[in-house]
């Protein structure tokens, strides 16, 4: 404060000044937006510097994260202050302490020859952002005026620097944050490229297999395809899947039992497979597999989710194996009858030797004088009688000549033993075979072809035999049983005392073309076990304790009681 009174015009001029000043300090914050706490202090420092004529000034800033602080000094570049360093550091390490509290607002200390007025200020609450500290010579520093600027200017510099540092906080997060995103963006880009290139796997490991996804919600009827069910199908991918669209596509035999399979399974909720087939605009047809899985979505709503396999190549060649096998079964049991026409010829004489002998009995008992007519009568009854036996021999012979398709009727197992035993008698008698049956009477009947058991009947007999024609030193007995079947099914067995086979080899046996026979094929037993197993049941070879071998078969009542138990 002016010890004595200003004259006016000083006055004015000195307010003048004030207040120019005052707008530079104001003016600060413009200068400085935008820019680091450093150049903050900077542009504070060069400012009051010159404004207010200083020797000193020093600004030190807090490291809000508890970094040793940022000081900043300037001082009045004559020689003699710049030689006294030490000593203004001395004085400011008095002035500053370390409690904020304690802080001397005016020091007078001394400075080389003369003191220098010391004004320090806090910056922010407490001086938590930092100090500053203004050094003169001058005998007046600080004037009013001097103090007013400084502590206007250490306002601006604190929210300055506040601003700065939220500033700076907020280009950090911003960076951070920009550093997430893009560690983010890549982690995504290199999640959507592993799901593009296992979904492209997926797709073509369903092309490959030919074989497509789907859902279908059994309440609304919305459906989903993969791309392979829609070229399974041969629609344009963006058509839209609907019950309707597939119903359009069945075979006209397929569709009962398509809506059908879709009723049930609205109401039963449960796994299912499905096949059907697919009448193609071209005519040509696929067939389709379908397995389905039950389950429920979020909202437990019942969805099946499934796979749709075309199984159209693998069909074909089931069937063209299917055409070969029968072929050649047909060839085998052609090839064993043919082995027995001496046998068969043999048996159709018989009766054909008896109608000659008959007719001439009853020509000559009608030419006799009276005609002896009841004799005439009788011989012509055992013509028509011996006739029919022939006829017999011949309808059987007929039908295992003859080559159908697989017939499915019922069949009683001791009825076609008996027809083969009656073509096979001549044969086995002829090779000095004894026979003997042993037939179950409460045997069920079976449902199955009875020709194909028939052959299967008649190559065991056949075999039997071929296995027995060396041996001399005991009796060629040949025995055939048949026997209800643990499980409620039928089993046929054929023992015989020949040759045998090796304990080890009786596999080896069923293979296609094994034969040790000079004449034999080695597909009689082959065949025979296919055509078993397409009954659903089993033939295998065992070798008795005594000499000879046992073939048996065993077949469930009904297809679907396949014999598992069988030893
Ligand atoms: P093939 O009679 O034309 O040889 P099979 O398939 O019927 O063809 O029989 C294959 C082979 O199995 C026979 O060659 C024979 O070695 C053996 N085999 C078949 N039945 C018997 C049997 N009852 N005893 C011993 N070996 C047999």
């Amino acid at each position: 404060m002016p010890a004595q009174a200003e004259h006016p015009a000083d006055e004015i001029r000195r307010l003048r000044r004030c207040i120019s000043d005052l707008v530079s300090v104001l003016a600060l914050p413009a200068i400085w937006r935008g820019g680091e706490p450093v150049q903050i202090v900077r542009a504070l420092l060069d400012t009051l510097f010159a404004m207010l004529r200083l020797d000193l000034v020093y600004v030190r800033l807090n490291d809000p994260a508890g970094k040793p602080p940022i000081e900043m000094v300037r001082v009045d570049r004559s020689p003699e202050l710049m030689a006294r360093q030490d000593e203004i550091g001395k004085l400011l390490d008095h002035c500053l302490g370390p409690d904020p509290r304690q802080w001397v607002p005016l020091v007078p200390g001394r400075i080389d020859e003369g003191d220098m007025s010391i004004v320090s200020l806090q910056l922010g609450m407490q001086g938590d952002i930092g100090v500053i500290v203004a050094g003169s010579q001058r005998a007046d520093f600080p004037s009013q005026t001097e103090r007013l600027l400084l502590s206007v200017a250490a306002n601006q510099t604190a929210l300055g620097l506040q601003e700065a540092r939220l500033l700076g906080e907020q280009k950090r997060v911003a960076g951070e944050l920009d550093q997430r995103v893009a560690l983010r963006t890549r982690e995504l880009a290199a999640t959507n490229e592993k799901l593009r290139r296992s979904e492209a796997f997926l797709a073509e490991a369903q092309r490959l297999s030919s074989t497509g996804a789907f859902y279908w919600y059994a309440a609304t009827g919305e459906i989903a395809w993969s791309a392979e069910v829609y070229r399974i199908f041969g629609l344009d991918p963006e058509t839209p899947a609907t019950l309707d669209l597939i119903v359009s596509r069945l075979h006209p035999e397929d569709v009962a039992a398509f809506q059908e399979m879709l009723v049930r399974q609205r109401r039963e909720s449960r796994d299912f497979e499905h096949d059907h087939r697919l009448l193609m605009p071209d005519g040509s047809v696929k067939y389709l597999h379908e397995v389905c899985h039950a389950t429920h979505d979020p909202e437990g709503e019942l969805v099946y989710i499934g796979a749709v396999q075309d199984v159209s190549q693998r069909r074909l060649s089931e069937e063209a194996l299917a055409k070969m096998q029968s072929e050649l079964a047909h060839v085998a049991r052609v090839t064993t009858l043919g082995v027995m026409t001496a046998s068969i010829a043999h048996e159709v004489n018989q009766p054909l030797s008896g109608i000659i002998t008959n007719a001439s009995t009853c020509l000559r008992m009608l030419a006799a004088d009276p005609p002896n007519v009841d004799g005439a009568l009788e011989t012509a009854r055992r013509t028509i009688r011996d006739g029919h036996r022939a006829s017999d021999v011949i309808t059987r012979l007929r039908s295992l000549f003859a080559r159908k398709e697989t017939a499915t009727e019922s069949v009683d197992l001791n009825e076609a033993a008996r027809e083969v035993i009656a073509l096979s008698l001549s044969n086995l008698q002829r090779n000095r075979v004894m026979l003997r049956t042993e037939l179950a009477d409460d045997l069920p009947t079976v449902t199955g072809d009875r020709v194909q058991l028939q052959q299967v009947i008649l190559n065991l007999l056949v075999n039997a035999s071929d296995a027995m024609s060396e041996v001399e030193d005991r009796a060629r007995q040949l025995e055939i049983r048949t026997a209800r079947d643990e499980g409620n099914g039928v089993r046929l067995a054929v023992q015989d005392a020949g040759a045998g086979f090796a304990p080890q080899g009786a596999d080896k046996l069923f293979e296609p073309f094994y034969t040790t026979k000079s004449g034999g094929m080695g597909i009689g037993l082959w065949v025979s076990r296919s055509i078993v197993e397409s009954h659903h049941g089993r033939l295998w070879a065992a070798a008795n304790d005594g000499p000879g071998a046992t073939f048996s078969f065993s077949i469930p009542r009904r297809p679907a009681e396949a014999a598992t138990k069988n030893p």
